[in-house]
């Protein structure tokens, strides 16, 4: 089975992609998915992470409260990495357990920050999902309401377009309708089904 990564920046297209792989009967593997697994109550990581971060970042339920940790990491590059540290492996696992029980040509793994962390080369093939960053912020804007700024920030902190580019060996340009991005997910669907044979 051909392992193939997904990455791409915030507002790309990544879930609009893997939803229409997902209806071609791909099997699609969601790295926050797994990361909201591996951070609910008596998961081991996240009494790692309490122990390091402090009681303060589980909720009543004992679960990881995601925004106090997001706010606890913000500007503090260091304890971004000591997070990482400990969930990132367990993802990692999370998602390697997942697909060695998948019987299929191909599957997608869907890691948004795969440059960031250095797991590119663990992929047969690394496919991008790219969008100018104007039409991203209005996407994500009329999604969820993120202002421009705060959409700033998070663009600042992730990998550029360039970086992205650099490790990519299928780009798919999310610059127009939904079903011009379909049809270019069905191509790629039938050029990865005959490399996978
Ligand atoms: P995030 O990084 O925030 O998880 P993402 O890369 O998964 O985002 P999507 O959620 O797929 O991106 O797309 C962002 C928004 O833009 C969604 O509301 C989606 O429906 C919309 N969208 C994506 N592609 C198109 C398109 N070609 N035409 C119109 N809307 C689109």
């Amino acid at each position: 089975m051909l392992r193939i990564a997904l990455t791409g920046g915030i507002g790309s297209g990544k879930t609009a992609v893997t939803q229409h792989l997902a209806a071609l009967g791909v099997p699609v593997l969601d790295a926050d998915e797994f990361s909201h697994q591996a951070t609910r109550a008596q998961e081991p990581a996240v009494a790692q992470i309490a122990k390091v971060f402090g009681p303060e970042v589980l909720s009543a339920s004992g679960d990881l409260d995601r925004a106090a940790l997001r706010q606890m990491i913000f500007a503090d590059e260091a304890k971004r990495k000591q997070l990482e540290a400990i969930l990132h492996p367990e993802i990692r696992k999370r998602m390697n357990e997942a697909a060695s029980t998948l019987d299929a040509p191909y599957a997608v793994f869907s890691i948004p920050l795969l440059i960031e962390t250095g797991q590119a080369a663990n992929f047969d093939l690394v496919l991008v999902i790219e969008a100018p960053a104007a039409l991203r912020a209005q996407r994500v804007g009329e999604r969820s309401g993120l202002s421009a700024e705060a959409f700033r920030g998070i663009t600042d902190a992730q990998a550029s377009d360039a970086q992205r580019r650099q490790a990519a060996d299928e780009v798919i340009i999310n610059d127009g309708s939904l079903q011009a991005l379909h049809a270019q997910v069905e191509a790629l669907h039938r050029r990865l089904q005959s490399l996978a044979q």
